[in-house]
């Protein structure tokens, strides 16, 4: 079926190819890394690309295909590419925007593994870039040089949660002829749709709450056709992050739940966000979907609830913070986010580990600085979790002095 104009309907059967064969509900996984041609002569004309049809796994596969194609619905976009991972995702689709001697401006905080790609790697090839606040659009408008190609960044960002007003950055972007690309993980296509304000690319990492069920590593860039055929003809298909179709079918079951595990995800972190914000032994919690966030002002005009995944400060030290931890019964200390597990993570020695102490300061990453996904669990019971740990903690605050 083509598009319907609501995402619960998308999510389940856009771009859905029948199985005219045998009447297969579910899609068939092809695993297969090439595809039979009838002669020479439908080889060549598939290779010149005057016949439709599949050539070999890493230039497309049905199961992947039809995967992009219900993505590409969710983001409202025309087109979609899938990665083997969230990074494969963000590398291709950057690297596709830039060659050696261009700019980008990115957000001075990234996910860890972007960051490191950005600055490091990226400097190895000579493309450099300046890192600004993105919440402050004369920065962003100074850091653009006349070899800028690109405006890279996330919304809400990892893991302090600050929110970008896309809107503002996708009219920087037009007006200076820039690719705007943003990452949109945290949201996922349920809470946030990136196209509806401008933004030119979106990239996913399709581990997280597009797959939902902690098994696969996989990423999507969903654009316009014309840029995810120049992504898929050079940086995927040379450089080969591709998707297996079997990580492609776990993805298009995770889809099929997506709106109302996000839905539920989100109603979960309410609450847990509002317990831990009244407690004496946090600081500060991040969360868009807390009044006192001042991401606050974006539910409703570019998101829809605050997510399912925030970071908080414990009222302590480093060692306080590791001491919480170590005492959660039910919460898994676990990097991802977006599965059904309930998982609890430390940026300064885990995710965002890449970045220097002063680079973590800057990006506003502390030493007590917490993220939780918060899973689907019944929320008495994550809260109960959280709660004997902190108690644990204040028990040892007390003995310690
Ligand atoms: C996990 C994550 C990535 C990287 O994705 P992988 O699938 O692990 O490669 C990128 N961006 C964000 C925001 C993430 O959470």
């Amino acid at each position: 079926m083509t598009r319907s104009t609501h995402l619960e309907t998308n999510t389940i059967h856009a771009g859905k190819v029948r199985d005219r064969q045998f009447g297969a509900l579910s899609t068939p996984i092809y695993q297969t890394s090439t595809f039979i041609f009838d002669d020479v002569a439908q080889g060549a004309s598939r290779f010149q690309g005057e016949e439709s049809g599949f050539i070999y796994g890493r230039l497309g596969n049905p199961t992947v295909r039809e995967l992009e194609q219900r993505m590409a619905s969710l983001e409202k976009t025309e087109d979609a590419a899938a990665f083997g991972s969230g990074m494969g995702a963000i590398s291709a689709t950057l690297l596709a925007n830039l060659k050696n001697g261009d700019h980008l401006v990115a957000s001075a905080a990234l996910y860890g593994c972007t960051y490191a790609l950005i600055n490091h790697k990226f400097k190895d090839m000579g493309i450099e870039a300046s890192f600004v606040d993105m919440t402050d659009s004369a920065a962003i408008k100074a850091a653009i040089q006349p070899n800028t190609k690109v405006i890279y960044f996330e919304s809400p960002i990892n893991p302090n949660l600050e929110c970008i007003d896309m809107a503002v950055i996708a009219k920087i972007a037009k007006a200076n002829n820039l690719v705007s690309i943003v990452d949109n993980t945290f949201m996922s296509p349920v809470l946030q749709n990136p196209a509806d304000f401008g933004i030119d690319l979106i990239v996913h990492s399709a581990t997280k709450y597009l797959n939902g069920h902690g098994d696969v590593i996989a990423g999507i860039t969903c654009g316009s056709s014309e840029q995810i055929e120049n992504i898929k003809f050079t940086t995927l298909k040379d450089m080969g992050a591709v998707m297996s179709p079997n990580d492609a079918w776990l993805i298009i079951r995770g889809l099929k739940t997506l709106s109302v595990r996000v839905e539920r995800h989100c109603s979960n972190a309410q609450q847990v966000a509002e317990y831990l914000e009244a407690h004496p032994l946090i600081r500060e919690v991040n969360y868009p979907g807390l009044k006192s966030h001042s991401g606050h002002q974006l539910i409703g005009k570019q998101m829809k609830a605050g997510g399912g995944t925030f970071a908080f400060e414990i009222e302590g030290s480093f060692d306080d913070a590791v001491h919480f931890m170590n005492n959660l019964e039910m919460c898994s200390i676990a990097v991802s986010l977006g599965d059904a597990e309930t998982l609890i993570q430390h940026p300064a020695s885990m995710t965002h580990s890449p970045y220097e102490k002063e680079e973590r300061e800057a990006a506003g990453i502390s030493e007590t600085l917490i993220r939780l996904s918060v899973g689907l669990e019944h929320v008495e019971d994550i809260i109960q979790d959280l709660d004997g740990a902190l108690n644990s903690m204040a028990t040892r605050l007390k003995s310690v002095g």
